[in-house]
């Protein structure tokens, strides 16, 4: 997937090139997210479709990359007390946890919307 373990590579015709993405170092996409930035909200939402008892809370347009997402995610379920996973950028945490989720992001200095039932 990514590679950050070559160097970058010099070439006098096309300035420098990323190795990992192949496109000149100021276009690199490496460590970017892969998703669109979205309106720069964080929605934190319950899904109880098909889940068991209480459901899931789905957090949708954290501004972070995969990495950062992962720990920040690791850090939300310690909080939580739960488990969760994290599927296409979008954050599950086991539970019903939104009135906890909410203030933590918003200290984050991210703005924060409660959605759905
Ligand atoms: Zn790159």
């Amino acid at each position: 997937m990514k590679n950050r373990s070559g160097g970058l590579v010099y070439s006098t015709e096309q300035g420098k090139m990323c190795p990992g993405c192949r496109n000149p170092v100021d276009q690199c996409t490496c460590g970017k997210p892969e998703r669109p930035a979205g309106d720069g909200i964080v929605r934190v939402s319950r899904e109880t479709k098909g889940r068991k008892g209480k459901g899931v809370t789905l957090i949708t347009g954290i501004p972070l990359d995969d990495k950062e997402l992962k720990s920040f995610a690791k850090v939300l379920k310690a909080k939580c007390g739960t488990g969760g996973t994290i599927k296409d950028g979008v954050v599950e945490i086991q539970g019903d946890h939104r009135d906890l989720l909410v203030p933590l992001l918003q200290q984050k200095g991210w703005t924060v919307k409660k959605a759905g039932g």
